[in-house]
């Protein structure tokens, strides 16, 4: 099998993948409570299951997958047990550091893939300074957002309608089906700290979210490989004659 993980390849073949214009892939999570009955790797588990899985599928566009930034900014879940957060200047300052060594190994796609909510907005003003002040520019997707995610988790989960909410029927959903070892079934109820009802959690439809975000994964790195998401991009900023 074609290996798409940044930390099993050696220095060569990551030169090779920068050369042959590789999308870079860092997903970005967080390490926080999930309510009682989900595991504090929730949101990393999740986005690096997606990125590993679109990278795996994806043919005729090279992609690499870099280890899950497993911290991230989760000042709100400090009341309980397990969250670990970084400070909002760490946080960006980490970003840009990865993001930026990535860059200077020569890949010119480096795609931010969000898997935690309290990092979105950082993450989108941590873009606009890296392309200043860093001179590294690089796209950015929550990947709850990606067409056609947000119609799959409409049509597949019955309380949380389209959002992502926090330990409620989407992600007890995705690690029913992902990592069912760490999930407590007993406990899967709505307790403070959870945003939705895991009671309405099913294995099946974490095996269709998962699904539906890779697929809606691969659309993007096609795009983004091609460079229709940056024609996008400048066209909105209005720029082209
Ligand atoms: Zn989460």
């Amino acid at each position: 099998m074609r290996e798409v993980l940044w930390e099993r390849l050696r220095r060569t073949e990551i030169e090779q993948a920068a050369k042959a214009g590789a999308v870079a892939i860092i997903p970005i999570a967080s390490l926080e409570q999930h309510a009682n009955h989900l595991p504090v790797n929730t949101d990393s588990n999740i986005v690096s299951t997606i990125a590993e899985r679109a990278a795996r599928a994806i043919e005729g566009v090279p992609v690499l997958v870099l280890p899950p930034i497993w911290t991230g900014y989760s000042p709100h879940h400090m009341a309980y047990p397990g969250s670990v957060t970084l400070k909002y200047h760490t946080f960006v300052d980490l970003l840009t550091q990865v993001a930026s060594s990535v860059h200077a190994h020569g890949f010119r796609k480096i795609l931010l893939l969000n898997g935690h909510g309290g990092n979105s907005a950082v993450v989108a003003g941590m873009r606009t300074k890296l392309a200043e002040e860093d001179g590294v520019s690089a796209v950015g997707y929550d990947y709850w957002n990606l067409p056609p995610m947000p119609e799959a988790m409409r049509r597949l989960c019955t309380t949380d309608k389209g959002f992502v909410g926090h330990a409620g029927e989407f992600e007890t959903s995705a690690q029913m089906y992902l990592q069912p070892e760490l999930v407590d079934g007993r406990e899967a109820v709505w307790a403070p700290g959870a945003f939705g009802d895991p009671s309405a959690a099913t294995a099946e439809k974490g095996r269709g979210v998962i699904e539906a975000a890779v697929e809606a994964l691969v659309r993007l790195l096609r795009a983004y490989h091609s460079g229709e998401v940056e024609e996008r991009l400048r066209w909105r900023k209005g720029a082209p004659e």
